[in-house]
């Protein structure tokens, strides 16, 4: 297919919370940006139960916070398109962003904001069933286990999170951890050990997930304490244990950590210049709604300092040094 040779001051890769607020710094900044999102614009957020620590918002479905950041998008114009990126292609004077249908878009400057995937934990039976009782949303999959017993695995945000939203509809959760303290804040820990609907299984991790002709029934358990092995039926196994940072479109040359989080300097830009990664995928100490639209802003308004100049030295114009405020 013939390549689109006009160039974009912005491209945005990913439509979470840190690819939507980039859109909108963007625009407001009035750069001819278009964000590509693969599905729905809204990323992981999307998925979740509710939001309670969003500034300024008290209590949100994560559906309704997306769809927040979505509108607030699209009233400035940001252009979205609906495509999976292949590629992120560094160049000297613009960047180049190839996409599943063949198309190559270019821009000056490029947000990568992919996010993270659920870490899988690799037991037997989690591949097989997934779909048939093994699930890493329970917004998404929590309503067929109505009255029903599930497991849950992990101890940090997440896991407790979803354990409690389950417990809202099952039976019974278990909520299985290999240690004998939680990750998670104080507040969840406050909420999941009041949870008569919980129980926790301390120093306690999944050997395999078993199943019938109607899909999951049973896990095995060690506790790793004293190595005493356990069964117990359940027709849900909630999987929570982290993610991984989906880094497969960051161009090679760009500096990972060894967990392949994207190490930025403090505007989100890679050692590429005008390349930034943004959300999840960006290494930092704190993976919430708020710092990943935060990195959107930090990002999008250096991307503008950044075509600005890069704009003039193509007309050979003097310009102000850098100032965001
Ligand atoms: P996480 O904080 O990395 O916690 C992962 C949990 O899974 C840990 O308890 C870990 O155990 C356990 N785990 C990891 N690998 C395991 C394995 N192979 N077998 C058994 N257990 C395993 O991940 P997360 O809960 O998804 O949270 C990710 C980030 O998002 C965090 O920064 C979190 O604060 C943030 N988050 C925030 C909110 C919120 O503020 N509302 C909600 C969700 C997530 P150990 O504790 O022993 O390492």
């Amino acid at each position: 297919m013939e390549e689109k040779r006009k160039i974009y001051d912005l491209i945005i890769v990913g439509g979470g919370p840190a690819g939507l607020a980039a859109g909108i710094y963007g625009r407001r900044a009035a750069l001819e940006c278009v964000l590509i999102e693969k599905g729905l614009p809204g990323g992981q957020v999307a998925v979740s139960d509710q939001v309670e620590n969003y500034p300024g918002i008290e209590d949100i479905s994560g559906m309704e916070l997306s769809e927040k950041f979505h509108t607030h998008a699209a009233s400035y114009g940001l252009e979205i398109l609906q495509h999976e990126a292949a590629a992120v292609e560094p160049g000297l004077e613009f960047h180049s962003v190839q996409l599943e249908n063949g198309d190559v878009l270019h821009a000056y400057a490029v947000i990568i904001a992919t996010g993270g995937s659920p870490k899988k934990l690799g037991v037997p039976g989690e591949d097989e069933y997934y779909g048939r009782g093994v699930s890493y949303c329970a917004t998404c999959d929590g309503f067929f286990y109505r009255g029903k017993t599930v497991v849950v695995i992990g101890g940090g945000d997440t896991a407790v999170e979803e354990a409690l939203y389950l417990a809202k509809l099952t039976q019974k959760v278990y909520l299985v951890h290999r240690r004998d303290a939680l990750r998670a804040s104080r507040i969840l820990q406050q909420r999941v050990t009041a949870d008569c609907k919980i129980e926790i299984l301390w120093d306690t991790v999944l050997k395999s997930i078993n199943a019938d002709q109607s899909g999951v029934c049973s896990v095995d358990l060690m506790n790793v304490q004293n190595g005493a092995q356990t069964h117990i039926d359940v027709e849900g196994a909630f999987i929570f244990i982290g993610f991984n940072p989906n880094y497969q479109l960051v161009p090679a040359g760009i500096k990972l950590n060894a967990d392949h989080y994207v190490v930025t300097d403090e505007k989100c830009e890679t050692n590429i210049p005008g390349i930034y990664v943004v959300g999840d995928l960006r290494e930092k100490f704190a993976r919430q709604i708020v710092v990943a639209a935060a990195d959107g802003c930090t990002a999008a308004l250096a991307a503008a300092h950044y075509v600005e100049r890069v704009k003039a030295d193509e007309s050979d114009c003097v310009l102000p040094p850098e100032n965001t405020t």
